[in-house]
């Protein structure tokens, strides 16, 4: 699998009429080499993959990243990068302009000297947007972890606990169950502060009439899933089971429409006019959906602005929600596969209406 990801890359990199690439990205030189470690850069030519990192990894990438040509840096890290480009011949050599600091850039163009530097974007991004089988079957049980945290943490979810206890308590269910750790700091919003779409735990204590927002995931082997139930503390008002229903059709829909060919914007849309249709649409003031894999928010945006095509194997999120500032707020997301038909769900996690009384 990773020598197909190099052998794509360097299609890519053939295209864009590109000589040589370096990959200071540590999520980019993972999901290249299968090297786990903290420090270390990448450098792929049409011929050469190096992988360069100091002494305390070289079993490491000896037994990670045997694909890889290892080159040991003893000084500073650019310093070796530009010897070795050098070394190659390299006469123009192209860099992540999103993952090089100014500190870093400067560091470079004096170790490079005479070669050309080219900034570029989201080369490697864009190849992992569609993920192989080896990647969808990681993300399938990130996913299941999250399911299962989530029926274990609705027996924990009563009036006078804190947010912030549940938070913790769902950090431990899917450490227990094998993640790594949370895929990002997860939320847990209740009462009035469900409205917050990013409203992260708080030690806000869980009241009857509380609508409880848990937006989380698990971090499983470098891939994240990403869940979001909103379930009901005690007797729901009109309005609550209003919003709960009219995001749960706009959930639904946007799954039903899914398929390849369809753009993000597309995608966004049927949600959109969903919950506008509703007379909601002032208050579903995010995007529909985001990528996942190796992090938390990928490409494809499933936005008003997300002009990518739908692809089979595209991972993304169907995350649509209303917020009222004085009733709470309903989101529901739920992590699917493009299919060559249609789309898939990775999370099993019911989305019915739950209510703990
Ligand atoms: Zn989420
Ligand atoms: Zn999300």
């Amino acid at each position: 699998m990773l020598e197909k990801r190099l052998l794509k890359l360097r299609q890519k990199l053939q295209e864009r009429g590109i000589e040589a690439l370096l990959i200071s990205h540590p999520v980019n030189r993972r999901y290249l080499t299968g090297f786990t470690g903290s420090a270390g850069v990448v450098l792929i030519t049409a011929t050469e993959q190096l992988l360069v990192t100091d002494f305390r990894y070289v079993i490491q990438v000896q037994e990670q990243a045997p694909h890889m040509t290892l080159v040991q840096h003893q000084g500073a890290i650019y310093h070796t990068v530009g010897e070795q480009c050098r070394k190659l011949g390299i006469k123009a050599l192209s860099f992540e302009q999103d993952h090089l600091t100014f500190a870093e850039f400067l560091q470079l163009k004096e170790a490079v000297g005479d070669i050309k530097l080219q900034p570029t974007s989201g080369i490697v991004k864009e190849l992992r947007m569609v993920k192989d089988a080896d990647e969808l079957a990681v993300m399938r049980e990130a996913a299941r972890i999250a399911d299962q945290a989530f029926s274990k943490i609705l027996s924990d979810i009563k009036p006078g606990v804190r947010e912030n206890e549940i938070s913790f308590k769902l950090e431990f269910y899917m450490r227990e169950l094998g993640a790594t750790s949370s895929s990002f700091d997860m939320i847990v919003a209740s009462g009035k502060r469900s409205a917050l779409p990013h409203g992260v735990a708080s030690d806000k204590v869980l009241e009857l009439g509380d609508l409880v927002t848990l937006d989380f995931g698990a971090l499983y082997q470098g891939y994240a899933s990403d869940i979001t139930r909103t379930v009901m503390l005690g007797r729901p008002s009109e309005k609550q089971k209003e919003i709960y229903d009219i995001v749960w059709e706009a959930c639904n829909r946007t799954i039903a429409a899914l398929r390849p060919g369809m753009t993000g914007k597309e995608a966004d849309a049927v949600a959109r006019d969903y919950i506008s249709a509703h007379g909601y649409g002032d208050f579903f003031g995010h995007s529909t959906g985001h990528g996942l894999g190796m992090e938390v928010h990928e490409l494809p945006m499933l936005s008003s602005r997300g002009d990518v095509v739908l692809q089979p194997n595209m991972v993304v999120t169907v995350e649509p929600g209303i917020y009222l500032p004085e009733v709470g707020g309903v989101r529901i997301e739920d992590d699917v596969v493009i299919t060559e038909t249609g789309c898939e769900a990775l999370n099993q996690s019911s989305k019915d209406w739950i209510v703990i009384e």
